[in-house]
């Protein structure tokens, strides 16, 4: 157990391997023991780097109770805290979610896990809180933490977990010992992928949708999301070469997640700004008409789309982003932003006429 002690569940129920965590995960039970660790920490890091894992299998380490056993060989997988943790029932791990169709973590759930911190550990002495994800607390419940971190209860450790470490107020932040976690380099996370059964050429493409995030692209794998990246490219692709009308592809775009399209599509701008730095959007060669991946999209969308519109665009998709958090309709969000995508492409469309 204590080998390749990072690890999450995949849809199967089967255990998978982080195994680009295992060093910080290693330098952290290590601390714990040492008692050289703060009592607060705040991991940060992108999404889908195994943020939540990694607190998970330290909350197991630091929670087992084997005697004698070093650092190195925790959690024994024996001990009777190991059992509890096992089963996910150990009356010491707290873990602090929104509640269920909460978006937010409230101060009443904080002032609650205080109070419970307050109290007597009921196994071996330690407490662990994870609470996750941080920027999740509101206002009052980040105002409300504050104490409990300036003062926490003897064997009590706290993790806030977060991938939007400037949401967090700077009084959290300076309370908390910070480490980032970041995923593995693109050729671990590509032989990872191909460890879990993804074909290489659809690893490579999720990976980058992702923003290479190994777990966001498994997600994206399982979902099919591949598939579907490679349909909406072509239909920026046919709304640029005047070949369909935005109206039209939006109606068929509706039915999918909008806040996965509208990353996605940020993803195809930074792709086909790459590509237009890379070739030199002026003499880039003619290529195939029709984008049928994302790939090929951002080797077309250079020839497209000027820069100075593809960042404005970019605004564009970053506000629609926010306003699709509060009460938009979607469907008149993904018109407006089609039929700026044909504004922005016109070029591709002038082009091909003769002058
Ligand atoms: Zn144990």
């Amino acid at each position: 157990m204590a080998k390749a002690p990072v690890t999450l569940r995949d849809g199967r129920g089967q255990a998978v391997v982080l195994p680009w965590l295992d060093a910080l995960f290693e330098r952290l039970v290590e601390a714990r023991f040492a008692q050289t660790l703060a009592h607060a920490l705040l991991l940060s890091g992108p999404a889908g780097v195994g943020k939540d894992a990694l607190a998970h299998a330290l909350a197991d380490a630091w929670l087992c109770e084997a005697e004698g056993v070093q650092a190195s060989e925790r959690p024994c997988g024996r001990c009777r805290g190991c059992g509890l943790t096992a089963v996910g029932n150990h009356p010491d791990l707290h873990r602090l979610v929104p509640a269920e169709g909460k978006a937010t973590i409230s101060v009443d759930q904080i002032r609650e896990l205080s109070a419970e911190l307050a109290l007597k550990p009921h196994a071996g002495g330690s407490r662990v809180a994870l609470i996750t994800p941080a920027e999740g607390m509101t206002v009052s419940a980040q105002n409300s933490l504050l104490k409990t971190l300036e003062e926490p209860p003897s064997g009590a450790v706290l993790v806030l977990i977060t991938h939007q470490l400037d949401a967090l107020a700077p009084t959290i932040r300076s309370r908390c010992q910070q480490l980032s976690v970041a995923g593995p380099d693109p050729a671990q996370a590509q032989a990872w992928l191909a460890d879990q059964g993804v074909e290489p050429t659809a690893s490579a493409e999720a990976l980058q949708l992702a923003r290479q995030s190994p777990l966001a692209a498994l997600q994206l794998v399982e979902d099919g999301f591949a598939e579907q990246a490679s349909s909406l490219a072509e239909a920026l692709g046919q709304i640029a070469l005047g070949r369909a009308e935005p109206i039209n592809v939006a109606g068929g775009w509706e039915k999918l997640d909008m806040q996965r399209i509208l990353a996605w599509w940020q993803g195809a701008l930074h792709a086909i700004a790459r590509e237009g730095l890379a070739s030199g959007a002026q003499g880039a060669e003619e290529g195939p008409e029709t984008a049928t991946s994302y790939r090929v999209l951002a080797a077309q969308g250079a020839r497209w789309v000027a820069p100075s519109d593809l960042f404005e665009f970019a605004d564009r998709l970053a506000e629609a982003t926010l306003t699709l958090r509060g009460q938009a309709n979607p469907r008149l969000l993904l018109e407006g932003l089609l039929i700026d995508w044909a504004r922005v492409t016109r070029p591709a469309r002038t082009r091909r006429k003769p002058t």
